[in-house]
């Protein structure tokens, strides 16, 4: 993309209203405009990070057996009167009625409708397991929407509710999207830790929220440091094997880990001094078995092998891309902006034209730009007229993993300048090998 050709409306002033870095830095760096409380557009460079992270949600979804669909945002209030959480939900629910007079609301989540989906075509627990999922716009009408992406009321959520005959079908199902999980998050160039979570009146072990730590974050965290370092889950993980995917899940679940809610002080205070993590976190991901919990009163049964009707265990997996975004910058900048992990960058190279109109200078940014291009890797090129100073400044504020900076003193020796934005490393080198570097 060439800078002179693209929408990035940049803001010089801190925007007031903005109390975390994130949401200050996304207004600045041109990559959200607040529509309303808690609702946003995503412009240009914003939607490009969100494309990015829902690209590799998708495939780890995938690779785990989930399969997608698209479900609508609107929902029928009917179908939650059904599990009788119409009246539950309470004012966080968005309630709409349309001409005919007809309630109808702006769905929060899935699970009425993914289970009304259910009922209407699987009969057999030949057809289980089943793993549905989206990737879909939800309002919640947060009574303190703040903090930008991080608490919207309209938000970007991915969510999957799997099926099962039973517990143990039901566990393997969790274990899959815990380990799924586990590779996203680090795909995405995060850590985040599985805590145990509240898993309400079920009971059980199968709750855990994904947090990465992070000191502006909602949740008081307590953990074992080794989760800092743990490496995830290969990307040949057989999903099938449920053995091996339980090995996974208890090493993954056998440290100390849990939100404020959860917190066992006698345990964690049992751990070594210098291995106790106490921190703030935000919740990214939330993976919940709530067994018959909607199939009972919605009537979503299979017929087992023996032909007798028994309702569906459930489970919901959501993430927030969105709120992900935010995160993201909040575990990753420095007083000049943004630094985003490579993999969720909105470009991976901001190509730096010093000299605009120089011949040489302009070619070989052009060259470079289209060998870049050629090889699949996502350019910025500033060819704008603004001087050094404020390109400089403007390609730290977006935070794009590395810079190259062209201008006619390097060139007349052969060299580009290459900076590596999070270490702030720089290096003269000819373009050739630039793009060998990063191409
Ligand atoms: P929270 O405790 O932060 O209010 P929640 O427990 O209500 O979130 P879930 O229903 O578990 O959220 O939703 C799954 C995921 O959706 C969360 O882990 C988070 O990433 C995202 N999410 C939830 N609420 C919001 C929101 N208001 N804005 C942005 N993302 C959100
Ligand atoms: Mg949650």
């Amino acid at each position: 993309m060439r800078l002179s050709r693209y929408f990035l409306p940049i803001l010089r002033e801190t925007p007031k209203e903005a109390e975390i870095v994130s949401h200050r830095l996304m207004l600045r760096a041109g990559m959200i405009r607040q529509e309303a409380a808690g609702i946003y557009a995503f412009l240009p460079l914003g939607l490009r990070v969100v494309n990015k992270i829902t690209a590799i949600i998708r495939e780890e979804q995938n690779r785990s057996g989930a399969i997608e669909l698209l479900m609508p945002t609107i929902q029928s209030a009917d179908l939650w009167r059904e599990s009788g959480r119409y009246d539950d939900y309470g004012k966080e629910m968005l309630r709409i009625k349309d001409r005919q007079e007809r309630e109808m609301l702006y769905g929060p989540t899935n699970e009425e409708m993914v289970t009304e989906i259910f009922r209407s075509y699987v009969r057999s627990y030949k057809d289980l397991p089943l793993n549905l999922y989206h990737i879909q716009w939800k309002f919640r009408d947060e009574i303190r929407p703040r903090f930008g992406l991080m608490r919207g009321r309209e938000f970007l959520m991915k969510d999957a509710y799997s099926f099962d005959v039973d517990q143990a079908g039901a566990r393997h199902s969790y274990n899959k999207m815990f380990v799924a999980y586990l590779r996203t998050f680090a795909r995405l160039g995060l850590t985040a830790i599985p805590m145990v979570a509240d898993t309400g009146p079920i009971g059980g072990d199968l709750s855990h929220e994904f947090i990465i730590l992070a000191s502006t974050g909602e949740s008081e965290v307590f953990c074992h440091r080794d989760y800092l370092g743990m490496a995830p889950p290969e990307a040949d993980t057989n999903f099938d094997d449920a053995a091996g995917l339980q090995d996974i899940v208890d090493k993954w679940t056998s440290l100390y880990a849990a939100t404020s809610e959860k917190h066992d002080a006698a345990a964690f205070g049992a751990l070594p001094d210098d291995m106790r993590v106490s921190a703030r976190g935000i919740e990214v991901g939330h993976i919940f078995y709530f067994g018959t919990k909607y199939s009972l009163p919605m009537n979503a049964v299979v017929a087992g092998p023996d032909g007798t009707l028994k309702p569906v265990h459930g489970g919901s997996y959501g993430i927030g891309p969105t709120r992900v975004a935010a995160a993201a910058i909040e575990a990753g900048h420095d007083e000049a902006g943004i630094i985003w992990p490579e993999a969720i960058a909105p470009f991976k190279i901001g190509l730096i034209n010093l000299k605009p109109g120089d011949s040489a200078v302009d070619a070989a940014c052009n060259s470079l730009y289209a060998r870049f291009q050629g090889r699949g890797v996502d350019v910025l090129l500033d060819d704008t007229d603004e001087r050094p100073g404020g390109k400089f400044a403007k390609m730290d504020l977006i935070g794009l993993p590395w810079q190259i900076i062209v201008g006619p003193k390097g060139l007349a020796d052969g060299k580009v300048e290459v900076k590596n934005r999070r270490s702030g490393d720089r290096q003269l080198m000819s373009p050739d090998d630039a793009l060998a570097l990063l191409g």
